[in-house]
């Protein structure tokens, strides 16, 4: 069967590989220049080095998220120290099994549904008990297209998936209550047995129109609202001498802040700088500054944090202001996350907004798209 996949992040790549791995011929349209959503490595020409568009952190029961990385062959570049620190104002640490859990993103608590972590936590406790392990925070070793694209991309090579960029699709078309293709924005029609559409809540609008009952998932667009999130990377010349790998700011500004340190994430070599990344979760006030200033205020942050950070003079700073990163639930939204089912045959919907066990995550996205796949794979063992 000729399946289409519509998205080119983690639920579209990991819907596209497991089509593919199941026999199917498979198209991937992805509307930007390169794949990835939003997990992506920019490289930095100006310091030799590959940072990511944010630090993505898994947690221990990722289980669909390791699926695909056993996929692409890269499981072995994720790694599960077991603790995160607490950094206190003035230098002082905890490890504290808080760390281990508040790795997880966070929207602003009087705007978002309270229902969201509970649900977190009760995932994460099941996993843990399933699995027999506590729960975890974990982090790549390597940058994330290093981790998801390119083993992605021999594997579509060798499983014959056409990848196909800035293709960006402008409806599904449905006939007789059955999928039949997409049509694109400049026109193209491309005749599909099955389509999985992975895009993002907020790119949803109008891609369904022909499906009956898309109103009811368009709703879920009003109701999960992006959240930023303001990463910062930023090259010193001097070590600011943080303890562990990821630390968790005790008190800061926002919601929540977190450093990470690329050395001992990496293995980095800091003969010529330093790189710490920042991250800034609900960042909504920090989106609104100058490149300038949001380097100005991290680095006073890490000044009041880490005693050695006191002298540090800045080589370069990169920011990364990613304005739709995650979704806030709005409280009283309880069950508006759809289905990877859809009332048209041959067509189910994926992406870490569907419903699933997780929140707005990596493991969402991937577990949106174990479902999604298994709709498709139901369809196409059915007698026509
Ligand atoms: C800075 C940052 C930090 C994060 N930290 C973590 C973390 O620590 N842990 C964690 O688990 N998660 C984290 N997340 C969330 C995680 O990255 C996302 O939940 C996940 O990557 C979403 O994948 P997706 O496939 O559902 O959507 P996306 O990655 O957004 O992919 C959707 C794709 O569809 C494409 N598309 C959209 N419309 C069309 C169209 N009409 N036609 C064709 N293509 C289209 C888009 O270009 C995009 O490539 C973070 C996100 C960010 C941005």
């Amino acid at each position: 069967m000729h399946c289409v996949v519509i998205g080119g992040g983690l639920s579209g790549l990991a819907s596209a590989l497991w089509l593919s791995e199941a026999g199917h011929r498979v198209t991937l349209l992805e509307r930007r220049g390169s794949l990835g959503g939003r997990t992506t490595a920019i490289p930095l020409d100006i310091v030799d080095d590959v940072p990511d568009n944010g630090q993505h952190v898994f947690a221990s029961g990722y289980v669909h998220l390791m699926r695909y990385l056993d996929s692409v062959g890269t499981r072995e570049s994720v790694c599960f120290p077991g603790h995160m620190t607490v950094r206190m104002p003035g230098g002082g640490t905890r490890r504290s099994a808080f760390g281990r859990v508040a790795g997880l993103r966070a929207d602003k608590p009087d705007i978002s549904s309270a229902k969201v972590p509970a649900d977190l936590l009760v995932t994460g406790i099941r996993e843990a008990r399933r699995t027999k392990t506590p729960i975890s925070i974990g982090y790549p070793t390597v940058d994330l297209d290093t981790l998801f694209i390119d083993g992605a991309k021999k594997a579509f090579a060798n499983n014959g998936v056409e990848v196909r960029h800035r293709a960006v699709v402008a409806g599904v078309e449905v006939v007789d209550g059955t999928v039949a293709g997409v049509i694109l924005n400049d026109g193209e029609r491309i005749p599909a047995g099955a389509v999985i559409c992975a895009v993002p809540v907020w790119n949803v609008k109008g891609l369904l129109d022909q499906v009956p009952g898309h109103e009811r998932i368009y709703e879920a667009i009003e109701h999960l609202t992006p959240v930023p999130i303001v990463s910062v990377n930023l090259y010193l010349d001097r070590s600011i001498g943080m303890t562990d790998w990821g630390e968790i700011l005790y008190g800061g500004e926002g919601v929540l802040e977190q450093v990470w340190d690329r050395q001992q994430m990496h293995s980095r070599n800091a003969s010529r700088n330093h790189f710490y990344s920042t991250t800034v979760s609900a960042a909504y006030e920090l989106t609104q500054k100058s490149n300038a200033e949001i380097t100005e205020t991290q680095m006073d942050m890490l000044r009041r944090y880490y005693p050695d950070a006191a002298g540090a003079e800045v080589i370069h700073s990169h920011v990364v202001r990613m304005p739709k990163s995650t979704f806030a639930q709005r409280p009283g939204s309880s069950g508006i996350r759809p289905d990877q089912r859809t009332a048209v045959a041959g067509l189910a919907l994926a992406g870490d907004w569907t419903r699933t066990d997780w929140t707005t995550t990596m493991e969402g996205a991937c577990q949106s798209a174990a479902r999604a796949v298994d709709v498709i794979l139901d369809y196409a063992n059915q007698p026509r």
